[in-house]
């Protein structure tokens, strides 16, 4: 027999369009080039219309999300200043962690996973302790599948902190959830090539507003980075250069990708990823899974296994089928799944993925009627056509 397909339903890396994997095979350009200033000047553009900042300055980082978020924290947030970082999750810890790490006051306000955060909260927080500096806040919490509501949390820091940054992780949301930093009143956005934007491996993004590079500006903020240093940057990159050499196929590969995505309008892409998503939790009800978030980010179903079932036997049922999604991690392991939408996926791939999660159910001894949850998916499919 042969090796299963590898079909990719996790919250990332995701499945990507054949047209930007047929972009990748082309000859490796040379980045110091006319013809590849140009491309990157024009995924720099699509990029800031995608994350509704037309006009300003996204800059591409080479590696991931998390260099990206690295980058923005530093350069928006001067050395020793107290940073709030909004957890409850995987994501929301990370930055917490990298922001101790560089030496930052780091205070920490939480909610249990799969709750979203109440902006009352934040303000409690914010008036209870000392002056924050940067509130961080994860959009859409990929570890409990929460997307949580920035626009109200960066009104409520406005309300209490009004210079306080509001740094925010777009990486699975942007493309995916309405997102809107300018009306919202965000600081940073940042985000990551294989994601919501459907892009392999290897990018991340960054944006700033103007009060964050203004007090980036200032000379007594030095970034104790190098590489990562997108002060340094955002010069170069305006003219179509980097400081050390990019990634030149994958931004080639990116022109062409995100063309596709910026062609359908943000609201219609938007709508679409949450009817599809809403697809994958009604096939994981008719499975017996529950949604375990309290408000469910259209980039990721985290659905809470029943009782008896080990979501971790679901995932390996599902991998030997050539069908990839991610489990729980840390104290979810074995009782969440975590299927995705992102990427290059549509409604009948939802219905195959459902089918799957049947097979996978009943390979672990769970008795979910033949076409139960492909029922479920293309009925909620059908019903908000
Ligand atoms: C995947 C993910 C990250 C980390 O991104 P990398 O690209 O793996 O560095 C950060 N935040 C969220 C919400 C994510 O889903």
């Amino acid at each position: 027999m042969s090796a299963p397909k590898a079909r990719l339903f996790a919250p990332g890396p995701v499945a990507v369009a054949p047209e930007v994997l047929a972009a990748l095979a082309q000859p490796v350009v040379h980045h110091r080039t006319a013809a590849f200033r140009a491309t990157f000047l024009r995924v720099r553009a699509t990029l800031a219309d995608l994350a509704e900042v037309p006009g300003d300055d996204v800059l591409l980082v080479s590696g991931s999300g998390t260099s990206a978020f690295e980058g923005a924290l530093l350069a928006a947030v001067p050395r020793g200043a107290t940073v709030l970082a909004l957890t409850g999750g995987k994501f929301g810890e990370r930055w917490a962690d990298l922001a101790r790490r560089y030496g930052y006051a780091v205070r920490e306000v939480d909610v249990p996973w799969g709750r979203a955060f109440d902006p009352q909260a934040v303000v409690d927080a914010l008036r209870a302790g000392p002056a924050a500096d940067a509130v961080t806040v994860v959009h859409s919490e990929t570890s409990t599948g929460v997307l949580h509501d920035v626009a109200a949390i960066a009104a409520a820091v406005r309300s209490v902190a009004p210079e306080a940054l509001v740094l925010v992780d777009a990486v699975t949301s942007l493309a995916a959830a309405e997102l809107r930093p300018r009306d919202w009143g965000l600081d940073a956005v940042v985000s990551g090539s294989q994601k919501g934007v459907g892009l392999p491996p290897g990018l991340g993004f960054a944006w700033l507003s103007e009060r964050a590079w203004a007090r980036a500006a200032d000379p007594a903020v030095r970034v104790p980075a190098f590489a990562l240093d997108l002060h340094a940057e955002r010069p170069k990159q305006r003219r179509g250069d980097t400081g050390a050499t990019p990634p030149t196929s994958l931004v080639v590969a990116a022109d062409v990708g995100l063309a596709q995505l910026r062609a359908e309008p943000s609201e219609v892409r938007w709508a679409r990823k949450a009817r599809l998503n809403r697809a994958l939790l009604a096939a994981g009800a008719a499975t017996g899974a529950r949604p375990f978030a309290e408000r469910p980010s259209p980039a990721v179903a985290a659905l809470e296994t029943p009782a008896g079932v080990d979501a971790e036997g679901v995932v390996k049922e599902l991998a030997a089928r050539g069908v990839r999604i991610a489990g729980g991690q840390d104290a979810l392991k074995g009782r969440v799944l975590r299927p995705s939408v992102l990427g290059d996926v549509d409604g009948y791939d939802v219905v195959l993925l459902a089918g799957a999660l049947e097979d996978a159910f009943r390979a672990v001894g769970r008795d979910v009627p033949y076409g139960a949850a492909a029922g479920a998916a293309l009925a909620a499919l059908a019903v908000s056509e």
